[in-house]
């Protein structure tokens, strides 16, 4: 019996452990994410600002001039090399978080047929209970 408990208490720190892993990678996951999304606003900010045909301000998050049309190809690959990092952070993200749904469906699954069952036993203790001592008053 105390062997049980103990693997029992085992199988649940470990889960625990396993969760808190995935909620910390979702955190820096997060973290990354932003530190990428600044990178971005720097990038508007120094580097290529403005347009080198007309002079006019380039608008975040475009590397075509939207008053001549202007492509700015240094523009479009720093760019394009930051959406791909987010993207990548983006469906990391999404594993993580469905990896921790499936984790915490694991005590769900196992607590719903448990508690069925100890509710099951309770009432057939009950009836057999009141059978026993109210039965021979009925009867
Ligand atoms: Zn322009």
């Amino acid at each position: 019996m105390n062997d049980d408990k103990f693997k029992l208490s085992e199988v649940l720190q470990a889960f625990i452990f396993t969760c808190k892993d995935i909620v910390y990678e979702l955190k820096n996951l997060r973290k990354t994410n932003e530190n990428i999304k600044s990178k971005e606003i720097n990038l508007a900010t120094s580097g290529i600002v403005n347009c080198p045909k007309c002079g006019a301000p380039f608008e975040d998050n475009l590397s075509k001039c939207s008053y001549c049309g202007y492509v700015s190809i240094e523009r479009d690959k720093m760019l394009e090399r930051l959406r791909a990092a987010e993207r990548g952070v983006d469906s990391q993200i999404k594993q993580e978080q469905n990896q921790l749904k499936k984790l915490l469906m694991i005590p769900l699954f196992i607590a719903i047929p448990l508690l069925v069952g100890l509710c099951c036993f309770v009432l057939i203790e009950l009836i057999g209970f009141i059978l026993l001592t109210c039965g021979p008053l009925i009867m």
